[in-house]
């Protein structure tokens, strides 16, 4: 038996259920509606579960220590954050992200979020909603410095779109290994997160959730920013003190920020950055494309089967 908890995995999409079929696995979905919880986990997974096909649901060291047929997690996207790697490691259960599946998406969703807050496009709907024909000035993109915080497969695919728009591009990822992508398409590379935040106009984020990446965007590391800066998170909420991105928003440190993700998910509705015109949100819709959930189900589950074999 295999745990599927992602809402968004098509059930009715052939290939990954023949794909299970075939291997003689017999798929138990995610019925709630919403991310599982540790012990729901446990309950249905108790008996006879060797895989999970797992979304943003906790994978903890308390979930693994109670599974004793668990073999493999596949995650369903990029992220690991929501699963204990280590403990996993420590159990000799497998655990592999579906690379390469919903980059574009999330990269599309940046540069959308990008016109979004540069043009004011949210408020300016809601405007004319209410019967107000009042224009929200905005600016354009061209010719501006967009500055990339992560250049792996998401940051890259939004540097070529960036660059596609007539965008500077600098990127800031200590990590890399090869410069060649970069000098081909003239995307230039910092050293310093400082180096990037104090030259840019519109910085987007794309590293994933760690101890080191935790509140990278805080009161210090926004006061290096221009005020006309505008930030776009499509990461992980943990990225970012919202705290010190909401006195920055308020004291116009910063001219606005576009989020797809929250620290928590979804955010209380009292949350003070709701309040602010400056800020917009997405619901964690990055990789929520027809495209990229098929490529997901059948990556995931095509990790999952490559898994168990091993
Ligand atoms: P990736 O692993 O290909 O790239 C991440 C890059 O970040 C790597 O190049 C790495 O070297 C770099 N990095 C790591 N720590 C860094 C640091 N401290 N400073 C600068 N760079 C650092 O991952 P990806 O596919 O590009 O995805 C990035 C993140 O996007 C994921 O970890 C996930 O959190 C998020 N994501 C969000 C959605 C969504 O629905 N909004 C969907 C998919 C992924």
């Amino acid at each position: 038996r295999v745990l599927i908890t992602p809402k968004s995995f098509p059930r009715t999409m052939t290939e990954p259920a023949e794909l299970l079929k075939a291997a003689g696995l017999e798929p138990i979905y995610n019925t709630s509606g919403r991310t599982m919880t540790e012990d729901e986990i446990i309950e249905v997974s108790r008996q006879g579960v060797v895989g999970i096909i797992v979304g943003v649901d906790p994978i903890s060291a308390h979930v693994l220590e109670d599974l004793p047929d668990l073999k493999a997690v596949s995650k369903y996207g990029m992220g690991t954050d929501n699963i204990d790697s280590q403990r996993a490691k420590e159990l000799a259960i497998d655990v592999r992200v579906a690379a390469g599946t919903n980059n574009v998406s999330v990269a599309e969703l940046a540069i959308g979020l990008l016109f979004a807050i540069a043009r004011k496009i949210p408020l300016t709907v809601a405007e004319v909603k209410k019967g107000s024909w009042q224009r929200v000035m905005g600016n354009e993109v061209t010719g501006k410095t967009l500055g990339l915080i992560g250049a792996g497969q998401i940051g890259r695919e939004v540097a070529l779109r960036a660059r596609g728009l007539c965008m500077n591009v600098i990127v800031y990822d200590p990590y890399l290994q090869d410069d060649s992508f970069f000098k081909e398409h003239h995307i230039a590379i910092s050293s310093s997160l400082e180096g990037v935040l104090g030259v840019s106009d519109f910085v987007s984020l794309h590293v994933p959730a760690t101890a080191a990446t935790h509140h990278l965007i805080n009161e210090t590391t926004l006061s290096y920013c221009k005020p006309s800066c505008y930030l776009i998170n499509t990461s992980r909420g943990e990225l970012v003190d919202e705290e010190a991105l909401y006195n920055a928003l308020l004291n116009k440190k910063l001219a606005g920020a576009a989020q797809d993700v929250f620290s928590i998910e979804p955010p209380p509705s009292n949350h003070k950055l709701l309040e602010l015109d400056s800020f917009i949100l997405t619901s964690h819709t990055g990789a929520y494309t027809q495209e990229a959930v098929e490529r997901m189900a059948v990556k995931a589950t095509e990790n999952l089967l490559s898994m168990l074999k091993e």
